[in-house]
């Protein structure tokens, strides 16, 4: 079984280091991928310190991973070596059920496999992620990426991306809508790039006076500061959307309070608790609180070609492997412009 270089974490408490994992030898559908860049989501960081009570060490998160084929098994028909390719929170599903068949693999009634954190089917213990240099998938799993973009740049967009664009999709932003981003962050900065390509009034709601300019480069038309009750208050029951990005429980009634009747904000951070919820929030206007979860296959193929007609790509900062400890300490205190992405070269030395 082949060895290839990692870093990972032996507990909640422990740094990120390097270990040898195994990747499989590949079986006929199975691509296999030399790792040229990873993403740093925070996903990773929650992972890492069990904020979600299922994590499994050693761990070695990723799962925005772009590189180049290697080696296909025999019925692979999708890749050819040397293509560029991308993986992004999913490497498995049952692609039988109901949610496979509809393309929402990440609810595959049976349970999909995320890249890491999962049980590994095939080699038994659990899935490793993209801090790696290799890793082997299954073709069903594996992105094409457009030709166009600079490739280090379009690794967040694997999962920052496709989770932003998904709920945007889902719930029909179009031209003309007022959207809400809260937080910005590696989420919030793909939300307003999408809403703004999509058309939309975007204005982004931040807890940071000194990211107002960057949200306007980015497409935003409008800042809030959503510690400033008086500015929130000025923009009650006016928007059409509001995607929420926010990483942790918190009160989300005045966030709710900005929506107009008949509209939705939508979770994609806090997996956790929320604070109470006042039903008069809910019911004065039937508004409505909902929630969303990366996106299938073909919908993060479709957002990948999306950014390559509208040359949309991350705000990247580069790092090399040996620097992810920082990079999480950076993260957690909201100091990231606005995604960091692994150079894997720096592990392969
Ligand atoms: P991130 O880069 O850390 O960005 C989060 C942003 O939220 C921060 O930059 C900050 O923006 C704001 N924020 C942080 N703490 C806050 C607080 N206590 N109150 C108000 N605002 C706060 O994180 P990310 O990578 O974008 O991920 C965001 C969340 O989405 C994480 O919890 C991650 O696990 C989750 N996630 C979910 C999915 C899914 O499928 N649903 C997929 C990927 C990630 P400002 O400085 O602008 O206020
Ligand atoms: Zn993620």
């Amino acid at each position: 079984m082949p060895q290839v270089k990692a870093y990972a974490a032996a507990a909640s408490d422990a740094d990120l280091k390097e270990i040898s994992i195994e990747r499989r030898d590949l079986h006929d559908n199975d691509v296999k991928i030399d790792i040229l860049y990873c993403g740093v989501c925070h996903s990773d960081i929650h992972a890492k310190l069990n904020d979600w009570g299922n994590a499994k060490y050693p761990i070695v998160p990723g799962h925005e991973i772009i590189g180049k084929v290697t080696q296909i098994g025999s019925n692979v028909s999708k890749y050819n070596l040397g293509d560029l390719v991308g993986v992004g929170c999913m490497v498995d599903s049952c692609q039988t059920c109901s949610a496979c068949e509809e393309d929402m693999e990440m609810w595959c009634e049976n349970g999909s496999t995320s890249t890491y954190n999962s049980k590994d089917k095939f080699l038994g213990g659990h899935t490793l992620g993209g801090y790696s240099t290799a890793i082997v998938v299954r073709e069903e799993f594996v992105l094409s990426i457009p030709q166009n973009l600079d490739i280090k740049a379009v690794a967040p967009l694997l999962c920052a991306g496709i989770t932003t664009y998904s709920p945007l999709k889902h719930w029909k932003v179009k031209k003309g809508d007022k959207v809400g981003i809260v937080g910005l962050g590696g989420l919030g900065h793909m939300g307003i790039k999408f809403a703004a390509a999509m058309g939309a009034e975007t204005v982004m709601i931040t807890t940071s006076e000194e990211k107002a300019k960057d949200a306007k480069r980015l497409g935003a038309n409008s800042v809030i500061i959503s510690k400033d009750s008086e500015q929130m208050k000025a923009h009650a029951n006016s928007f059409d959307f509001i995607l929420n990005t926010i990483p942790v429980g918190h009160d989300v009634n005045p966030y709710l309070a900005l929506l107009k009747r008949d509209t939705t904000m939508c979770l994609v951070g806090a997996i956790e608790p929320l604070e109470n919820i006042h039903g008069a929030n809910l019911i004065l206007r039937r508004k409505n609180l909902a929630g969303s979860l990366i996106g299938g296959i073909k919908e993060t193929q479709e957002m990948l070609d999306f950014c390559g007609k509208h040359d949309i790509v991350s705000d990247v900062e580069m790092i090399n492997m040996q620097e992810i400890n920082t990079a999480f300490a950076r993260v957690q205190g909201s100091d990231v412009k606005y995604r960091f992405v692994i150079d894997m070269e720096s592990l392969k030395n």
